[in-house]
């Protein structure tokens, strides 16, 4: 029997109820369980394709093309699992199959309301996907985790909260424990702790039918004395079931936290579980305990541009963000990410804003490594195109995550084939050299879910061997990444741009699309059209970000020669010092 967290949240939204519950996730993981998680979004939209990345953040997307609310990328690195579309419910979701069904007759001429049909369709899908196998082990999650987005009291999360009162029920008490996350604000000069309003949120959730079996108190400093024994006494939970998490160093200190004020004990009470943990589980403790360490105490400072157009809104890049810290943590490395807006970089700001031009040159140049993320639309693509420029000629170390392989491959045609129009035909239709077109696997019409999206395979080519990212990826003739795309490389351009010196290490089954690219005779100029930023892990950086970060700190050539022999002895890279903190992340 599956067993249910169900995660409310109080007073605001954004108070941190994804950290708190994907670090609940993990600490069951430390104890041999296997963890799910179900993220509810209760907007009308079928799903986050969507969302604008400046409204909404960044849309992350799954192994089966599933783009979702950028939580389950949290999930997925915390719990180390492989989540499904499924795992992300959205109200938009649940009323069509409730009007699909209606459609096809199957309520029987009944009248269709919110109450029953919605609610039960909530807990079947909830009751289904918390089933389904995340980790490859083929076996059912021991725990669920469902995160319910919003704040209780809000109109559209109602019917999701009237479906948990009812879950209860159906899945029996014991299997069954509520998480309520919520804020406890400062007032005053003095800066005084105020527990009202969870007093209020908690009363709320009770006259919905819900009652808290913890409740997590969120502050940016930690908890006054009395603040803790208030909230249970006059919330109705035993001082034990009360936690504080405040504003910490970062987010891996959280499990920590939760760890030291007992939440397993109180967990597996509830539950009835004494699970046997074993080593593996136990060890991962360990290295979570190694990776928060390391966040506090760095041996040098890496500084990366990243040079994006959604950067107002830092959520945008997310998991570009969170993978680049991965690297960076695992080479002991402090992380500084100079934002760049990209079309500051552009010759007519020098006119309008010379301040902004000026800044964001300063930072462009100044920094040891430059990314360019993900983006749609042609709005600041010359700024990144001169970034690239900056990059290739000056040596500096480079990635580009699929628009930004787009834009090397525009900065490559124009600077050095000498096709001075080259464009992309996404923001230029009538470009007499259209080095990146539209590939025509999906509909130009519908915007929804048509792109090319999720898991496919990206084959190295036959002459890669030796290139840097082919040995970053440990040699692998064949590896998986998810897409999210509609335009890619034009084909007749690639023999004219591969004589200039570019190469397309990495194609697909059938060597049509370009899908890496990497330029010799350079530190690091690499670009893939996938985006490797979502199968990133904090115990487990993805390969090409941990190329960006060694390059940019001048490792890389140490790294790949010891990747060299330690193949050629059959063991484990080492990199001087660092090797012990790689080998964290190989026993990942
Ligand atoms: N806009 C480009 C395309 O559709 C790049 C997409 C992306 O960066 N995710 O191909």
């Amino acid at each position: 029997m599956v067993k249910y967290i169900i995660v409310t949240g109080g007073v605001i939204s954004g108070v941190g109820k994804g950290i708190i519950a994907s670090s609940t996730g993990l600490l069951l993981r430390t104890r041999g369980l296997r963890v799910t998680s179900i993220k509810i979004d209760p907007y009308l939209n079928i799903d986050a394709g969507t969302l604008s990345p400046l409204d909404h953040g960044e849309v992350f997307v799954l192994d089966d093309g599933g783009e979702v609310d950028l939580d389950l990328g949290n999930y997925e690195r915390f719990l180390d699992v492989t989540l499904t579309r499924d795992n992300n419910i959205t109200t938009g979701k649940i009323y069509r199959d409730v009007i699909e069904r209606e459609r096809k007759g199957d309520y029987l001429g009944k009248t269709v309301q919110v109450v029953p049909h919605i609610t039960n369709a909530i807990q079947d899908w909830v009751e289904r996907v918390g089933k389904i196998c995340v980790d490859g082990s083929g076996q059912e999650p021991d725990v669920c985790i469902v995160e319910l987005g919003g704040t209780v009291g809000d109109i559209e999360s109602a019917p999701f909260i009237e479906a948990m009162r009812q879950f209860q029920f159906r899945v029996g008490h014991e299997n069954f424990f509520l998480i309520h996350v919520s804020l406890i604000p400062v007032v005053g000069s003095v800066g005084e702790q105020k527990t009202k309003p969870t007093q209020a949120s908690v009363r709320d959730l009770r006259g919905l039918g819900l009652s808290p079996d913890l409740i997590v108190c969120r502050s940016t400093k930690p908890l006054e004395e009395g603040i803790q024994g208030k909230i249970s006494m006059f919330c109705h939970v035993s001082p034990k079931n009360v936690m504080a998490v405040h504003d910490c160093k970062s987010i891996y200190h959280v499990p920590l936290l939760l760890h030291q004020q007992g939440i397993i004990d109180v967990i597996e009470e509830k539950f009835n579980i004494k699970p046997i943990p074993n080593p593996a589980a136990q060890a991962l403790f360990t290295k979570w305990k190694q990776l928060a360490d390391r966040n506090t105490r760095y041996d040098d400072v890496v500084t990366i541009a990243l040079v994006g157009k959604y950067t107002d809104l830092h959520d945008s890049y997310i998991s570009v963000v969170k993978s680049l810290e991965h690297a960076s943590l695992s080479l002991s490395r402090k992380l500084t990410i100079e934002w760049i807006e990209s079309s500051d970089l552009e010759a007519s700001v020098q006119q309008t804003d010379p301040v902004k031009y000026h800044n964001a040159w300063k930072n462009l140049v100044s920094a040891k490594g430059i990314l360019v993320p993900g983006g749609f639309g042609g709005r600041g693509t010359e700024g990144m195109i001169i970034a690239a420029k900056w990059a290739r000629e000056n040596k500096i170390p480079y990635l580009g995550i699929c628009l930004g392989l787009q834009i090397a491959v525009i900065e490559f045609a124009r600077n050095v084939c000498g096709i001075t129009d080259a464009d992309s035909a996404e923001w230029n239709e009538t470009t007499p050299n259209p080095v990146v077109i539209f590939m025509p696997e999906i509909s130009k019409t519908h915007l929804g879910g048509t792109m090319r999206l999720g898991d496919r395979p990206t084959i190295f080519t036959d002459g890669s061997t030796n290139s840097i990212t082919r040995r970053l990826y440990d040699g692998a003739g064949e590896i998986h990444e998810r897409h999210r795309h509609r335009y890619e490389v034009n084909p007749e351009f690639i023999e004219q741009i591969e004589n200039k010196g570019l190469s397309f290490i990495g194609r697909d089954e059938k060597g049509e699309r370009m899908i890496v690219l990497e330029l010799p005779d350079h530190p690091y100029f690499v670009a893939t059209q996938f985006h490797p930023e979502y199968k990133t892990r904090p115990l487990g950086p993805r390969p090409v970000f941990l190329g960006l970060i060694l390059a940019a700190s001048g490792l890389l050539p140490e790294y790949l020669e010891s990747l060299k022999t330690s193949k050629a002895a059959g063991s484990k890279p080492k990199l001087g010092r660092y090797q012990s903190v790689l080998s964290v992340n190989e026993e990942n």
